[in-house]
């Protein structure tokens, strides 16, 4: 049985999961959003990770689920389990936490300490002005978006598994990727649908390709890579690493015709790079320039 078998057999009690966050309207125009993420030491992060990396990406993991809503943060809970009390990891996680909280406004509002193997579970809430993004709202003929590059944190992983050292760009996707909170902001009402890329490009594009009940042509030529993924690639011929390698947390979204011309000006106010890679069609996935399939991360 797979993660997501696992989840819609045993925990989809009809109430609504399955997007990024979950949504609960507090209000005409107003709803409030919350995701929960655990990180484990050896699952999510190498043994031996510093704490300030650590909970970095605790805390922009949830972020990210949070931007693909195009929620606004404001509150999050820190459930903390810890083989031993050591001060020094304690300063550096907590400040680290703190500098990433304040940087994005969201607040400590609580949590639990507990001993036991090291993990990290967040609770962060958002609210989100106007109509929320979801997974379910692509329509055919939208245009399929990736805001920067993809394939970066995977390939530094998979570098990291075979002792090498990645370089430091590589390094700072896989410790310290931003989530893309402003952009999920701007994407309200331009968006037809949104996801973050944790997972990998391929999985996460089809759970909205699932919920939104269409499919997807991929140009494979056209996705955003950075020049040691894209180096990867020439020299291994391996594109899975690009669709399916996970821990991107960039956005995926998808974008009607009639607001193409908004996402130009998006990418000149906030600086990212949003890339065409191709186009919502009735069903199926098929990615143009690819013989093989990938194997995306599932826990199960
Ligand atoms: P994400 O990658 O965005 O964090 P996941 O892939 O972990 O999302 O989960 C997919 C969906 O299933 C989400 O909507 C999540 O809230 C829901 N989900 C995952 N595990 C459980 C569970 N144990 N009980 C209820 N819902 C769950
Ligand atoms: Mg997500």
């Amino acid at each position: 049985m797979s993660e997501f078998e696992l989840i819609n057999k045993y925990f989809d009690w009809g109430a609504g999961i399955g997007d990024d966050c979950a949504l609960i309207d507090v209000g005409i125009h107003q709803q409030f959003v919350t995701t929960v993420d655990t990180l484990i030491e050896g699952v999510h992060f190498p043994v031996d990770t510093s704490p300030v990396d650590i909970a970095y990406k605790a805390l922009a993991v949830n972020l990210s689920d949070l931007a693909a809503m195009g929620a606004t943060p404001n509150y999050f809970t820190l459930a903390l389990t810890l083989p031993n009390i050591d001060e020094q990891w304690l300063e550096d996680f907590s400040s680290s936490l703190k500098a990433l909280a304040t940087e994005y406004n969201i607040k400590l509002i609580g949590g639990d300490t507990t001993k036991g193997m090291l993990s990290i579970t967040i609770n962060a809430t958002g609210t989100i002005q106007g109509v929320a993004l979801m997974r379910s709202g692509a329509k055919v003929g939208d245009g399929i978006f990736v805001s920067n590059t993809l394939g970066d944190a995977a390939l530094a992983w998979q570098q990291i598994q075979n002792q090498k050292i990645p370089s430091r760009n590589l390094l700072t996707q896989f410790n310290h990727p931003e989530p893309q909170v402003k952009l999920g902001q701007v994407l309200l009402g331009v968006a037809s649908s949104c996801i973050d890329i944790s997972d990998g490009l391929e999985q996460d594009l089809s759970h909205i390709l699932s919920h939104s009940k269409v499919g997807a042509s991929i140009d494979l030529d056209a996705l955003p890579l950075s020049n040691e993924v894209a180096q990867y690639i020439a020299n291994t011929g391996d594109w899975c690493v690009a669709l399916a390698g996970g821990d991107d947390y960039e956005l995926c979204f998808t974008v009607p015709e009639s607001q193409l011309d908004t996402i130009q000006s998006i990418e000149k106010k906030l600086g990212v790079v949003l890339t065409k890679i191709g186009v919502i069609v009735e069903s199926g996935l098929e990615i143009k320039g690819l013989d093989k399939t990938c194997q995306s991360y599932q826990h199960f």
